[in-house]
């Protein structure tokens, strides 16, 4: 089988099989053999390693890791691509497909099955209308990963790497820069896919931190807080979180943190870094043991 990432070599495929991109999975095959080869080279596999690939599509990118690395898992969730995949894929004897919804995948187990439970590295050609849930469940779930090497739109790779004072800067920069150091590897133009999205893409590289940047008592509230605070981002910082039910903050009690902090009171959630929404929900964290003890 010849490699596919050309577009003569994709249309053949897809002829083949009389396949219907389904617009609702964001199917944008990579038709550009250069991409590929910086995708691999950026995502540093060895033969060491076992690979988890999100989306495989016809399997461009999967010959590549298969070449590379030790093992690769895909996980495809249209099952059309499936035989599609097991012909593509057929010279390859360390690749597995699994057929699901990546967000119903129990990743930590797969890493245990397939790598005695060392770190994963993740590589996809990511569906872009569930970037932000995809990336957040493989951090937040506590798999073993190393190195995630995506392409995404290229707005979202932007609003990982910015910090405070820009307008893209948002939950999901703190929370990938909490977890990660994100990297910009190169932008990748609509002519690229195939078909072509109406969106510019970017791949970005996140390195798995060995031990977190900030120290954080509770960060599941952390995280709430740095929600609250960009769900109302024109608001300031005490009035978003006293609107935020589920928090129970009172403005004073905001206030008086901020005080401790020496930020001024009409400040935004917007211009705090990583290390001061650690700081902030640090002190809240104690203020509410020290209620629940009253
Ligand atoms: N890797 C291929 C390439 O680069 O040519 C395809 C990339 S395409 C942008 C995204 C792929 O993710 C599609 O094959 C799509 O069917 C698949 N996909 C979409 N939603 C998914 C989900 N929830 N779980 C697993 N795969 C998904």
């Amino acid at each position: 089988m010849a490699y596919l990432g050309t577009p003569g070599n994709t249309i053949q495929v897809l002829k083949k099989y009389n396949f219907v991109f389904q617009k609702k999975y964001g199917q944008n095959f990579l038709v550009d053999t250069h991409i590929l080869e910086k995708i691999i080279e950026a995502s540093d596999i060895t033969k060491q390693d076992c690979v988890l690939e999100i989306g495989p599509g016809i399997g461009t990118m999967t010959q590549y890791l298969a070449e590379s690395a030790r093992e690769v898992v895909a996980v495809e969730i249209d099952r059309a691509l499936i035989p599609i995949l097991e012909d593509t894929l057929s010279e390859y004897d360390n690749v597995t497909i699994i057929n699901k919804d990546i967000l119903k995948v129990d990743i930590g187990r797969l890493a245990a099955e397939k790598n005695g439970g060392r770190p994963l590295k993740v590589v996809a050609n990511l569906p872009y209308y569930i970037t932000t849930p995809i990336i957040m469940g493989l951090f937040e779930s506590g798999v073993p990963l190393d190195l995630i090497t995506i392409m995404v739109q290229k707005e979202v790779a932007e609003r990982m790497q910015v910090g405070p004072g820009t307008k893209d800067y948002g939950a999901l920069s703190l929370a990938v820069q909490y977890y990660a150091k994100p990297e910009i590897v190169m932008q990748v133009s609509p002519a690229c896919f195939m078909p072509k999205p109406n969106v510019g893409s970017a791949v970005i590289r996140l390195t798995r931190h060995a031990a977190a940047p900030v120290e954080v008592k509770e960060e599941r509230y952390m995280f709430s807080l740095i929600r609250a605070s960009f769900n109302q981002r024109r608001k300031t910082l005490v009035n978003g979180l006293a609107n935020a039910a589920e928090l129970q903050l009172s403005k004073e009690v905001t206030a008086a943190a901020l005080e401790q902090m020496g930020l001024p009171p009409a400040v935004r959630g917007e211009s705090l870094t990583l290390a001061q929404f650690a700081e902030l929900s640090n002190i809240l964290t104690e203020k509410r043991q020290d209620y629940k003890k009253a």
